[in-house]
């Protein structure tokens, strides 16, 4: 098969790049090594509603999430902070804070989804190829010869260019032929994938019964599981849900199991009172188990958002027809979604001014 521009990772990064190149007129395959699109964006569907395993907020003043936002009509709403947010320490003693530590955050009404699904209408079907892992990828005297595993068979794509928009530890990880310089190599694994070390635990409920206590649903907790806590219920009627970051470490995590998620429901239970005993369910979303976002460098999560912002040149190989992007390589808010966009915007430049 043959193609103009072969984009890997049907991220927001990849899927948005694609329907940027389509919209101009260019020939795009996108190819997404899951069953679906999205990456690191996931909603899950509780009843009719969509609950967010991935990020959930974006902030006013980040510029391409407000466009794009504003193209596909979507609705957002503010992230719920009214009533107290809770401080536990060490020793499980609970104290209010006076600040939310989460205002100012806005969501997107049907979950993070929504604008993956907004933006996947934009681009016909025949162009994106689900269940599509690249493996192998090399130059030739008219662009790249990418090789893809999909449903266990090996195929090839030729392409002008191939824009690779995966966080830089996967695509350090594939085989390169010609191979990628060794320092280059090692600069791409320093780059930590924004969140991957992390797992999400969400609980639902038929009432916010934490509203009705006079707190906002928001607490940080140093004695754990779970190290930040939110409402991440819908903007208006149920269910309802929190949900929180777990403070444990990768490898534990998966030797805890069901232990966990009974203490993430103790801990709320401490902190918002009898009514979270009994939850309509639960869930865990462990991103580090998950090979399409987590290598073993990320096992380590961060607790700080790292600096990126490197070089665009970084990103530029084999002539201009290789192309690292994905929010890892933005200039601007790396590791956000509106880095994945910034990112983009900078990918589909290259592509442009190349023709
Ligand atoms: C738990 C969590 C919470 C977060 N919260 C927020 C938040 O509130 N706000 C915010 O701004 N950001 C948040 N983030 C970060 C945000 O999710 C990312 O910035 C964004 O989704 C990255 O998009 P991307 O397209 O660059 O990369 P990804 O979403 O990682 O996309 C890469 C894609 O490439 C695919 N892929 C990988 N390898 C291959 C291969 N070999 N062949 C083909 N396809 C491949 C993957 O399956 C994936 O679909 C959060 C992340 C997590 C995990």
């Amino acid at each position: 098969m043959k193609t103009e521009i072969l984009i890997t990772g049907g991220g927001l990064s990849g899927l948005h790049t694609a329907v940027t190149l389509h919209a101009m007129g260019r020939e795009v395959t996108l190819i997404e090594a899951r069953s679906r699109l999205g990456g690191r964006i996931l909603s899950l569907a509780f009843g009719n509603v969509y609950f967010d395993l991935g990020p959930a907020w974006f902030w006013p003043g980040q510029a391409q999430m407000d466009q794009l936002i504003g193209e596909l009509s979507l609705r957002t709403f503010p992230q719920q902070s009214e009533g107290a947010a809770l401080y536990e320490d060490e020793n499980g003693r609970i104290l209010r804070m006076n600040d939310s530590p989460i205002e100012g955050a806005y969501r997107i009404e049907g979950g993070m989804g929504a604008l993956i699904s907004a933006l996947a209408e934009r681009i016909p079907v025949a162009c994106i190829q689900l269940n599509s892992e690249a493996t192998h990828l090399r130059k030739t005297n008219t662009g790249v010869e990418t090789t893809i595993r999909s449903n266990g068979h090996l195929k090839t794509i030729l392409s002008e260019r191939v824009i690779l928009a995966l966080p830089p530890r996967l695509a350090s990880g594939l085989s390169f032929e010609p191979a990628l310089a060794k320092p280059l190599c090692s600069a791409l694994q320093q780059i930590p994938s924004w969140m991957a070390g992390h797992a999400k635990f969400i609980a639902f409920f038929d009432a916010p019964f934490w509203r009705a206590e006079g707190f906002s649903g928001s607490a940080i907790s140093q004695r754990g599981p779970l190290m930040e806590i939110h409402d991440a219920s819908p903007n208006s009627g149920g269910p309802y849900a929190l949900f929180g970051f777990v403070s444990i470490a990768p490898i534990q995590r998966k030797v805890l199991g069901e232990q966990l998620i009974q203490a993430a429901l103790a801990q709320l239970q401490r902190l918002f009172g009898d009514a979270m005993r009994n939850p309509l369910a639960c869930h865990l979303q462990d991103w580090a188990q998950d090979t399409f976002t987590s290598t073993e460098l990320d096992l380590a999560p961060l607790n700080y958002h790292p600096r990126y912002g490197y070089s665009a040149d970084t990103f530029d190989l084999w002539d201009g027809t290789l192309l690292l992007s994905g929010t890892e390589t933005a200039e601007h808010y790396g590791g956000f979604l509106e880095g994945a966009l910034d990112s983009s915007v900078r990918t589909v430049g290259s592509v442009i001014r190349d023709r």
